[in-house]
């Protein structure tokens, strides 16, 4: 008999070997049909009916397919992850970023934990659930999408729009960026498990002046406009909001450690978290980074205009707030146009949570499951378009010294192999009672 958890390494490294970079910002053609051909042909090849999309634009390859459970009436459970991954520089890395090389203990390459080595994960397990025919407790819905990386606009959030019928009965998900351990205190272990995420607001800000010799006075410059309205955003700090995941976040790392944690002044306990504090600090308040500037083209020539991109990332229920404090900061002479991604929130509760305690618990005794927020974004954001409720469930168990969060979308990103061994048992567990 085939162990999935033996599958899943070399699913894990095939995957890595396939070159789906997402290079696109506004969801132009793709790289990822070549890896949904393979997830199409792993799933077909037990016996899953599958369907293959291609949406919006030539190699945004999508596959989805359907375990049916014993019971219709309950809701079906989507488990998601995306095919695409952020462009690596092979000279920076100590591997080949695509060679899916096992090597220490890790497979490496650009995709190991985001994504590649989940989507690995999921596709064992959906396996070795049809070879055994399993039947489980309700609808398992399997998709593999496009597009993640940019926004979904030719993945997840195009299927939704064109596709809905595909998750049908769909009322919980499970995907990336979260059921990996931290280990606190003298040893034991905390699963966190994404409950909510920041929403996106991707700015486009421009300024405008008079153009001109640049050897004459000039006191409506575009550029030192924008420049200066820039620095005014890069300095503001936007208000601390404690919100609820990383309240208890926070308590329940606290109740671990006995070191007590005061909620009128969260950043003491946040600076006490290690490598996870560059994450949990980021959602303790709004942010706005400016990426991209961009003005001018000769020496001697003062431009007209000059431009500008912010990458806003609000809590949950700062929508409206983070515009209108923004728009404060920047002062009325920058225009702002933008793409935004609303924020995802759930509640940590339920049968379904209750049994991924249970699936960790049977595999790490002693272990704790503890919510937390994600400062980024994921495909949740599309599909609770759909009234999908979203956890990050992607189970790792992780050694104590390797700093996770950096590894993704970093360099010499890797995952440990025994991780993705547990993982596959974690969630076959899951999958089976959810
Ligand atoms: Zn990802």
């Amino acid at each position: 008999m085939i162990d999935p958890a033996d599958e899943v390494v070399r699913f894990a490294s095939e995957l890595i070997a396939i070159d789906t970079t997402n290079a696109s910002d506004n969801g132009g053609p793709g790289t990822e049909r070549p890896a949904a051909e393979y997830v199409a042909e792993k799933l077909t090849e037990v016996g899953y009916d599958v369907t293959y999309v291609e949406s919006g634009a030539p190699g945004r390859g999508n596959v989805i397919a359907r375990l049916p459970g014993a019971d219709p009436e309950r809701g079906a459970l989507l488990v998601h992850g995306h095919l695409d991954v952020v462009p690596a520089d092979a000279a920076e890395w100590s591997v080949h970023p695509f060679s899916g090389e096992i090597r220490d203990g890790y497979v490496w390459g650009r995709g190991a934990v985001d994504i590649k080595g989940t989507l690995a994960m999921t596709l064992a397990v959906a396996r070795g659930l049809r070879r055994e025919g399993v039947v489980p407790p309700r609808d398992l819905i399997f998709a593999y999408v496009a597009d993640e990386e940019a926004g979904g606009f030719t993945g997840a959030r195009w299927l939704v729009d064109h596709r809905p019928e595909l998750f049908e009965g769909a009322t919980e998900a499970i995907s990336e960026v979260g059921g990996f351990s931290v280990t606190v205190g003298d040893g034991a272990r905390a699963y966190l498990v994404e409950t909510a995420e920041k929403g996106v607001m991707w700015l486009r800000l421009k300024a405008r002046g008079v153009a001109g010799h640049g050897s004459l006075l000039h006191t409506d410059n575009a550029v030192a406009k924008l420049a200066a309205a820039i620095t005014r955003l890069d300095q503001h700090r936007f208000p601390l909001v404690l919100t609820g995941p990383v309240h208890d976040l926070l308590a329940g790392l606290a109740e671990m450690t006995g070191v007590p944690f005061d909620p009128d002044d969260p950043e003491p306990a946040v600076a006490r978290l290690g490598h996870l504090s560059r994450l949990v600090g980021a959602t303790l308040r709004d942010t706005a980074a400016v990426t991209m500037f961009e003005a001018g083209y000769k020496g001697n020539v003062v431009p007209s205009t000059a431009r500008a991109t912010v990458d806003g990332r609000m809590l949950p229920g700062r929508e409206k707030a983070f515009e209108a404090e923004l728009a404060a900061v920047l002062g009325p002479d920058i225009e702002r146009e933008w793409d935004s991604l609303p924020p995802v929130e759930t509640t940590f509760d339920g049968a379904l949570v209750d049994a991924m305690a249970a699936a960790i618990g049977a595999e790490d005794p002693g272990a704790r499951l503890l919510p937390y927020m994600l400062s980024a974004g994921t495909d949740a954001k599309s599909f609770q378009r759909l009234g999908i409720r979203h956890f990050g469930f992607a189970p790792l168990r992780l050694p104590p010294e390797l700093d996770f969060t950096s590894l993704f979308h970093g360099v010499d990103e890797r995952v440990p192999v025994e991780g993705l061994r547990f993982g596959v048992r974690v969630l076959d567990r899951l999958l089976r009672n959810c």
